[in-house]
């Protein structure tokens, strides 16, 4: 396939804001497709060349795309970036750039998507010295074969930010539509199309399968690969694999004992909610591997989870969920969570970081054993299991603290207990409910006593001055529209972050963490790549045109850094709505 038809999808995705119009072109898109490309156009239009869960990232910075940029048209890169600070989007720069020198690129071949995407991977596996240089010298050769709209979304498929606003629930629908489209001959007319995947639908039904292929496989490319190739019935085979990470089971809110009864159902099962970093890990016979719930690979940052479970888990076959949390080697005292979370970045002295900073693990489910998904299985079956297979010890491995009750009285002074021993809350959590990845279904909530906070990620921020200058001080955050796949600004934040890097989240450790993700400077503001996701505490929701959600925050202060989280899992729009409604 040629890239100009993929940059012509992008161009007509990116042009309406309307989720069933994107819908429709997605789905027309694909409808054609032959088999062999659908899961390479399922990665792209995603804005990927690498799947979520791959540890190969392109990793291209801003500046090199500037220097491809420079050498492939001549043009300066001082001039280059002016251009970018007006526009805010190298993509379109590029673009731009390119029109401007339309003469190189007139005879050159046309270029095919898997050249394109080809390139974009080697990419990641350029390496040592001089490798900046190769790989500038590798993205201009593939803008100085494009056409100007082909270079606005290559650099943006460089730079990890496509823009095309496609949310996952308009992939699987648009995937779900091409295949219903295809196998039933017919062409749907979007306009009047209310209600088109309206329950109890063949349409529906086909959604959910391919939802359910997902949620076991995390990869809409495979999904979407097998469906339009061999249909519908072979998603089965999608299975869950033992070393590829799933998504998690999320929890919802409650605001007490009554309100977690009555989402969870009665009797429940009530459990210790520990402050810790969530751990996926896979065990086939003595082959381990630990993802974090953004999905990423971090079985070389943790040695002694390792260990641990080699010794301590008693089957061939596993994964487990469970937290781990951090304690002091010396005071054997459980530490806060971001002393824990430094160990995930970790790349050198490992082995004396886990010295330091041991970690125990406290299980609390198991969706695969012995060869087989327990996905399916109730939840007291998949604790029985756990009960059976793991060999609890202090400080290393435990089975969540759990008591199965129907009592208030009972369930009150268990989250009391909880409490007292230093833990964030209690879960509730539904015997005989499955394990439903990567969704807040209800079949467990959470129970904390602090007043609300957001999980945000920041998208701009501002150079102090005086004393501060040098550091990022003012921050923008945003929360996350499903629908649109957008980050929409709710609020600024300047308080709760600290001078001194001992007391707690300092304004250098923020602008640390934040400078590689610049994308523009305008004065002191600075835009910022959506990446670094930080939990907000606030007094109130209030509406507010000053911001792209429409809300803002009302004294909005910084908890702390969430490092476990993706940006796409930060607090949802509706989310926010539905608690603006409550207050
Ligand atoms: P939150 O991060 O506030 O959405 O709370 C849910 C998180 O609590 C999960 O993602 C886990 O990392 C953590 N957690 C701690 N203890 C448990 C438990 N017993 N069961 C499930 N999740 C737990």
């Amino acid at each position: 396939m040629q890239y100009s038809e993929l940059a012509g999808l992008y161009e007509k995705l990116e042009a309406t804001s309307k989720r069933l119009e994107k819908t429709k072109i997605l789905a027309d898109f694909l409808k054609e497709c032959s088999a062999k490309d659908v899961d390479k156009i399922i990665l792209m239009v995603q804005g990927l060349v690498f799947p979520k869960f791959e540890e190969n990232k392109i990793g291209i910075a801003s500046k090199l795309v500037v220097k491809a940029l420079n050498t492939a048209t001549g043009i300066s890169s001082p001039d280059i970036e002016k251009s970018w600070k007006k526009t805010g989007d190298l993509g379109l720069t590029a673009e731009e750039l390119m029109k401007r020198k339309r003469q190189h690129t007139l005879f050159s071949e046309s270029l095919s998507v898997d050249k394109v995407y080809k390139n974009i991977r080697k990419l990641a596996e350029i390496e040592g010295t001089g490798s900046t240089d190769v790989k500038m010298k590798t993205i201009s050769e593939l803008l100085t074969s494009a056409k100007p709209l082909e270079t606005r979304y290559i650099v943006r498929l460089l730079l990890e930010d496509l823009r095309v606003g496609l949310g996952e629930g308009t992939l699987r629908d648009a995937i779900a539509l091409a295949y219903f489209e295809r196998k039933e001959k017919k062409d749907i007319d979007i306009q009047n199309a209310q209600g088109l995947f309206g329950k109890a639908s063949e349409l529906s039904e086909i959604r959910d399968k391919i939802q359910q292929a997902y949620d076991v496989t995390n990869d809409y490319a495979a999904v979407a690969g097998i469906l339009m190739d061999k249909g519908i019935d072979y998603l089965k085979k999608l299975q869950l694999d033992v070393f590829k990470p799933v998504k998690v089971m999320l929890a919802q809110k409650v605001k007490d004992i009554d309100e977690g009864f009555e989402k969870v159902g009665k009797p429940a099962a009530l459990e210790y909610k520990y402050d810790g970093f969530r751990m996926l890990i896979g065990k086939e016979k003595d082959k381990i591997t630990i993802h974090t719930r953004r999905l990423e690979n971090v079985t070389k940052q943790f040695p002694d989870v390792v260990s641990l479970i080699k010794e301590n888990v008693k089957t061939e076959s596993c994964i487990i969920d469970c937290e781990a949390v951090g304690f002091d080697a010396k005071t054997k005292k459980y530490v806060p969570f971001q002393n824990i979370s430094q160990r995930i970045k970790r790349k050198y002295d490992i082995d004396k970081m886990s010295k330091e900073l041991p970690v125990e693990l406290n299980v609390f489910d198991i969706i695969y054993y012995e060869g087989k998904s327990m996905i399916d299985e109730k939840f007291e079956n998949r604790r029985k299991i756990l009960e059976k297979i793991i060999k609890q010890k202090e400080l290393k491995i435990r089975l969540a603290e759990q008591l199965i009750t129907d009592n208030k009285d009972k369930a009150q002074r268990f989250y009391e207990k909880s409490l007292n021993a230093g833990n964030e809350g209690i879960m509730l959590k539904t015997l005989n409910a499955p394990y439903k990845p990567g969704s807040r279904v209800g079949f467990m909530v959470k129970l904390k006593p602090v007043m609300e906070t957001l999980d945000l990620v920041i998208v701009a921020a501002e150079w102090g001055e005086g004393k501060r200058a040098g550091w990022l001080t003012s921050f923008t955050v945003a929360c996350y529209d499903e629908d649109t796949d957008e980050f929409l600004e709710i609020g600024k934040f300047g308080t709760g972050i600290k001078e001194k890097e001992e007391e707690g989240t300092s304004f250098e450790e923020l602008t640390k963490l934040l400078k590689p993700f610049i994308i523009s400077e305008k004065g002191r503001e600075v835009i910022i790549k959506p990446k670094i996701v930080v939990e907000i505490k606030f007094e109130e929701i209030q509406k507010s045109p000053s911001y792209s959600s429409g809300y803002a925050l009302r004294f909005p202060r910084l908890v702390r850094i969430r490092e476990d989280r993706r940006p796409d899992e930060s607090s949802a729009l509706s989310q926010i709505q539905g608690m603006y409604k409550e207050q």
